[in-house]
């Protein structure tokens, strides 16, 4: 780690030349500028990066336009009715593109009133000061280079994989298809089977394993696979997409079971990798990982000491909260004089499927891998609005504890609004709560969220 000290000599064009400006590089490099520092970054592509222009912003409210359908069917229950219901997916693309671009705008606003200078082309690492321009095909200098570039969306090697989008693509597409095969059982794939699902779509989730998320709580990945199923996703445990053979606008998808799904839509939701291909690390002597991914120390500094890396491309935990708070942690190490390490600990993650998840700290498995002695404590129910609409889906709460100290290792949320309640219950658990405290709060009443606050008998 080492600290930026401001009265020295200007050897370089920046103080900082951040590459990337999404999440992690624009808080790096606003923060920086803040303190005084002449900073500068370079974004290829657009402004505000995969969150905001092709990731947790448009899928939220691709989410969110997806949801109407229920609401419309639970309507009933409430005496309302309506007639001629229709959906036009050109209208919610364009106005969800519309809002990408005013935040990608606010974005770029907002480096402006820093006083960052930004560059909108690709930069590339030449040497451990030095960063090409590839458009205007000149170099900067740099005291100090921060690579924010993210990553990128994985495709398989497989017979046909160029007739298959990526969540890239997937914001964009000219008509909704009539039917969607999506592969992959993670936090995308089941996303993007809620938006298909609830927008109409004849929805086939593949995944490889025997069920999906993986790395979740196993009642919460039995209950979000029930209910998904329940909602008229297909899914296929067990089986890979082995080849795509393109018939005149439709696919014939061969599964390593050797059966055949016929499908308008393939969509590849399989994981991302670190975007460091041809950015001239190699060649400034950064050291990667087997994955491609910058190695850092606490202090987010690679092995050369004037480049530093935050975010997706350093593949420590792949959230956009994260990546923030570590652009922010290195800005504060580095230009603030304040030494920051972030704190990777019980870091509260969601996932918009429906129901919607929300997770926080260790699931019962790896609790009882860690701890002698685990309690459990679990809940399902139908919410409220459920019965008069009369609606099946279910709620699922769980708390996993520690029984030697009381204190609560793990909550567990799979309903609606669960993520909104997990970011509170994160604070707690952060705060190192036990059992008998988060008991001694009295329930909120009527609510969903009182239920967890109300869980006493513990599982057998
Ligand atoms: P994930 O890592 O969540 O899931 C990848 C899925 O693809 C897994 O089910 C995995 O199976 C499967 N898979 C991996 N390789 C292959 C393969 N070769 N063939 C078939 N299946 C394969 O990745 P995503 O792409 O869904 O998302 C990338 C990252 O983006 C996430 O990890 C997360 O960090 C972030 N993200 C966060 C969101 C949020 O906070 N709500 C939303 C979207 C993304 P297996 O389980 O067997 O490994």
């Amino acid at each position: 780690m080492s600290v930026w000290n401001n009265s020295q000599v200007m050897r370089y064009d920046y103080d900082l030349f951040t590459i990337g400006a999404g999440s992690g590089g624009t808080r790096a490099a606003r923060i920086a500028a803040q303190s005084g520092a002449r900073v500068a970054i370079a974004e290829e592509f657009r402004v505000g990066g995969t969150c905001v222009i092709r990731g947790c912003v448009p899928k939220k409210l691709l989410v969110y336009g997806a949801q109407f359908r229920q609401s419309f069917a639970d309507a009933a229950g409430f005496g309302w009715h309506l007639d001629g219901v229709s959906f036009d997916w050109p209208t919610l693309r364009d106005n969800v593109q519309t809002e990408v671009a005013r935040l990608s705008s606010l974005y770029d606003q907002n480096l402006a009133k820093a006083g960052v200078t930004t560059f909108n082309e690709r930069a590339e690492i030449q040497d451990a000061h030095t960063v090409r321009l590839l458009h205007q095909d000149r170099t900067v200098t740099a005291e100090r280079i921060l690579v924010a570039v993210g990553g990128h969306p994985l495709r398989p090697q497989i017979l046909g994989v160029e007739h298959a989008i990526t969540s890239n693509e997937a914001f964009l597409l000219e008509r909704l298809p009539r039917r969607v095969l999506i592969v992959g059982g993670g936090y995308i794939a089941l996303e993007f089977a809620t938006i298909f699902n609830g927008l109409g779509v004849e929805t086939t989730v593949v995944y490889r394993g025997d069920r999906v998320l993986r790395g979740f709580d196993d009642d919460l990945r039995e209950h979000v696979q029930a209910e998904l199923i329940a909602a008229g996703v297909n899914i296929r445990c067990g089986v890979n997409l082995a080849a795509i053979h393109s018939n005149a606008g439709i696919y014939n998808c061969n599964l390593t079971d050797v059966s055949v799904i016929e499908t308008d839509l393939v969509m590849f939701a399989i994981g991302r990798t670190p975007y460091t291909n041809g950015l001239g690390l190699q060649r400034a002597g950064v050291a990667l990982d087997a994955a491609g991914a910058i190695k850092v120390d606490a202090y987010s500094q690679s092995n050369v000491t004037s480049i530093y890396a935050v975010g997706d491309v350093t593949n420590r935990a792949n959230l956009t909260p994260v990546a923030i708070r570590e652009g922010h942690a290195f800005a504060d190490t580095v230009f603030n004089n304040r030494p920051t390490a972030v704190d990777y600990a019980d870091i509260p993650t969601a996932v918009f499927t429906r129901p919607p998840v929300g997770t926080v700290g260790l699931s019962e498995a790896d609790a009882r891998q860690r701890y002698r002695h685990v309690d459990v404590y679990s809940t399902s129910f139908r919410p409220m609005n459920h019965i008069l609409a009369n609606n099946p889906g279910r709620t699922l709460m769980k708390l996993v504890v520690d029984a030697d100290s009381d204190k609560l290792l793990g909550v567990h949320i799979a309903g609606p609004d669960g993520p909104e309640m997990v970011q509170l219950a994160a604070v707690a658990l952060k705060a190192g709560i036990t059992k008998t405290q988060w008991d001694s709060t009295i329930a909120l009443h009527p609510t969903a969220a009182e239920e967890l606050v109300l869980m006493r008998s513990k599982r057998a």
